[in-house]
């Protein structure tokens, strides 16, 4: 179990402290280290370490209108900073948080890498971004590619992923709680309520096998 977090606002905002907010709400739902990738233009900046969120003062004061968030509660991998969420495609293009277990993830690392793909984590979670990346490669369209590779996944998840080629957030779950905030101008994607109550009581929530697409 871990908390995950997506924000996504109509305007620049400082998005990277409201991720860290949601987070240190969701403290509960994992504990040893934690992350988040803020989007600046096409620019991905991801931040991470092992700790716990409480102990985090700020995010990012870069004004910009989309990131995503995680607490890990590890599973596959120790708890070292490479190993901590988000976890990124090869090219830092495409970013990842992810709650749950990728139970055919030896299969799929084996097969990306007589692909050519490097993994940096020991982490179940790592074949997410790079299998997104391998379907975006040939079809450039980056919700079509998270869409076949969540088709190749067995286990259970909810993971939210950004692109620096496309304007929003996109979030999918197969047994594990995912949900949406639809506030003023500006969308969470969390595993919490928790994590949004005090900016909307207005929630949407995913059933096993949706995607959502803010932006
Ligand atoms: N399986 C992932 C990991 O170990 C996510 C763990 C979780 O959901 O807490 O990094």
């Amino acid at each position: 179990m871990c908390g995950i977090i997506g924000y996504y606002s109509d305007n620049s905002t400082n998005a990277g402290n409201i991720i860290i907010e949601g987070l240190k709400k969701m403290e509960y739902r994992g504990y040893d280290s934690w992350g988040f990738a803020i989007k600046t233009g096409k620019e991905i900046v991801v931040k991470k370490n092992v700790g716990s969120i409480s102990e985090v003062k700020e995010g990012s004061n870069t004004k910009c209108k989309q990131a995503i968030g995680h607490t890990r509660w590890a599973t596959h991998g120790k708890v070292t900073k490479q190993n901590a969420h988000p976890h990124s495609s090869c090219n830092n293009n495409i970013c990842v948080v992810h709650n749950g277990i990728i139970e055919n993830y030896h299969d799929l690392k084996k097969n990306l890498e007589e692909k050519n793909y490097v993994f940096k984590s020991q982490t179940d979670t790592e074949v997410i971004p790079l299998l997104i990346d391998y379907y975006y490669k040939n079809s450039k369209n980056f919700t079509e590619s998270i869409k076949k590779a969540s088709e190749d996944l067995k286990g259970s998840y909810a993971f939210i992923a950004m692109c620096s080629d496309f304007d929003g957030l996109v979030g999918i779950k197969k047994g594990a709680p995912l949900l949406i905030g639809h506030g003023k101008g500006e969308y969470f994607i969390t595993s919490d309520v928790v994590a949004f109550v005090e900016y909307t009581k207005d929630v949407t929530y995913l059933d096993d096998n949706e995607m959502v697409i803010i932006g």
